[in-house]
């Protein structure tokens, strides 16, 4: 069997039984848990099938994980001078309500791409998607807006391609380097469809001479866009921020130097638990952090107050300690923690144990012990990967957890350890307390992150054509 067919079996196998493990947890208990459904060992041999077919050529030459069934980047093809790039982005940003965009840092991500299209002569045709319309026209989620900003921001025009009916004629006028940008395409219903039906693959590849995926936020979805389309256009091949984003995860948790820690925060126990499971395998400190200690600490006794709590997750919670032990894995708890009667922040605040959290009141940040705590064991790590805050960072009152985690994983960084941020809230935790650039990676993708620490295959890079 060759290694894509393997990769593809995996593919198959592997979310149906995690959605099985999900849909059952509150039947569980801590005997019968068995973390996804699947052994550790094959959860493993799943994710080194996938990690084997993954390129990450031409942007650093210290990864081990290189040899048979790489996919193949742009940086493999060769002359692409007026050859029609079909690309898909993910360049899904906030805008307000006068459409201008308030944050374009996953325009930014996909410039190296652009730029090197550009160079070489390639005549650009942009594919994305902004928001959820379902399938249906919706001008409230049109991307014009979105090629007017980048224009502006590439100083050239972005030329906008309202439908695909304009489509064949408006790209064959594109001169070579030009840029054009596609309508919303989760404005056809055909693009999120759950079936085989390739009609609007084929429409789609007829506006390109080969394929490329930079859209790694979209990545873990089976769309038409994002993975179909490589079946029927070729070659099919990845861009360079879809190519960074593997190439930095992967190295992350396949090739850690060690000590190895890992961050896992945020509210809830349910949404991380693929997370908290495939990290046991890989990691040598695991501080769990947030609101989702606190169904931990339940689990062992302590008193928690008004903490938040997933009473149906106990038992999960257990088991997990019972792995990190079995594993030998360092589990790292608050011992502190600041808790509040007010969630709002106007109330009164004390630091109290983790254990001991008085009725009336809840933990909502990391205390000072523990923030010390969390600091020392990053400092002297080799390999960081943080998925989830360790307190309400929104609020600034709760957010000097959060805040110590990440100038900790900063300081690490500037030692020479490799740091990684992934999912959406940790990320937005970074940017607004750091310098994205100090840090060795920052995700752009949220749930395709996560799906990735979880040992997901991505159905987007699984489509691209091997090396
Ligand atoms: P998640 O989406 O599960 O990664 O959770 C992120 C959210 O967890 C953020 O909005 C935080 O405000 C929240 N969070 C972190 N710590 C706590 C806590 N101790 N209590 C309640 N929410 C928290």
């Amino acid at each position: 069997m060759s290694i894509q067919r393997i990769a593809f079996s995996a593919a198959n196998l592997q979310p149906r039984v995690s959605y099985q493990t999900q849909k059952n947890e509150k039947n569980r208990n801590a005997s019968d848990f068995s973390f996804s459904g699947m052994s550790s060992a094959s959860s493993l041999a799943v994710r080194n099938n996938f990690m084997s077919n993954v390129s990450f050529r031409g942007l650093d030459n210290d990864t081990k994980n290189t040899g048979a069934g790489l996919k193949k980047s742009i940086k493999d093809l060769d002359d692409i001078q007026g050859k029609r790039a079909l690309v898909r982005v993910d360049i899904n940003v906030p805008l307000d309500e006068n459409k201008n965009v308030t944050d374009d840092t996953r325009i930014q991500a996909i410039r190296p791409t652009l730029d090197y299209l550009k160079d070489r002569g390639a005549k650009i045709v942009l594919m994305a998607h902004l928001g959820r319309p379902k399938g249906q026209r919706n001008e409230e989620y049109s991307l014009k807006p979105v090629a007017d900003y980048m224009s502006e921001l590439l100083g050239e025009e972005v030329v906008f391609i309202p439908d695909i009916k304009d489509a064949p004629e408006m790209v064959n006028n594109l001169k070579n380097g030009q840029i054009a940008l596609l309508e919303n395409i989760r404005f056809y219903k055909e693009e999120e469809a759950k079936n085989d039906d390739m009609t609007f693959a084929k429409e789609l590849a007829e506006l390109g001479d080969f394929y490329v995926n930079d859209a790694f936020g979209a990545a873990h979805r089976n769309h038409t866009s994002t993975a179909k389309l490589a079946e029927v256009l070729k070659p099919a091949v990845s861009g360079l921020l879809m190519e960074k984003e593997i190439r930095c995860l992967s190295q992350a948790l396949d090739n850690p130097e060690r000590p190895f820690t890992a961050i896992v925060g945020g509210s809830k126990v349910s949404s991380k638990i693929g997370v908290l499971e495939n990290l046991l395998d890989k990691v040598d400190n695991l501080i769990i952090g947030g609101g989702m200690a606190y169904t931990f600490v339940k689990a062992n006794g302590g008193e928690i107050g008004n903490s938040l709590c997933e009473d149906d997750q106990i038992e999960v919670a257990r088991a997990i300690m019972k792995k990190a032990e079995e594993k030998g894995v360092n589990l790292i708890f608050d011992t502190d923690v600041l808790a509040t009667d007010d969630f709002s922040g106007n109330g009164t605040t004390k630091i109290v144990k983790i254990n001991e959290i008085p009725d009336g009141f809840m933990g909502v940040d990391s205390g000072i012990e523990s923030r010390e705590k969390f600091a020392d064991v990053l400092k002297s790590s080799k390999t960081i990967l943080m998925n989830g805050p360790v307190g309400v960072f929104e609020n600034p009152k709760f957010s000097q957890g959060t805040q110590a985690v990440l100038a900790a994983i900063v300081d690490a960084t500037k030692n020479g350890a490799t740091s990684v941020i992934g999912g959406g809230d940790s990320v937005a935790a970074a940017k607004q307390f750091q310098d994205a650039d100090d840090f060795t990676h920052v995700s752009t993708g949220g749930g395709a992150s996560l799906e990735f620490i979880e040992g997901k295959i991505l159905p987007g890079v699984d489509a691209l054509d091997d090396v």
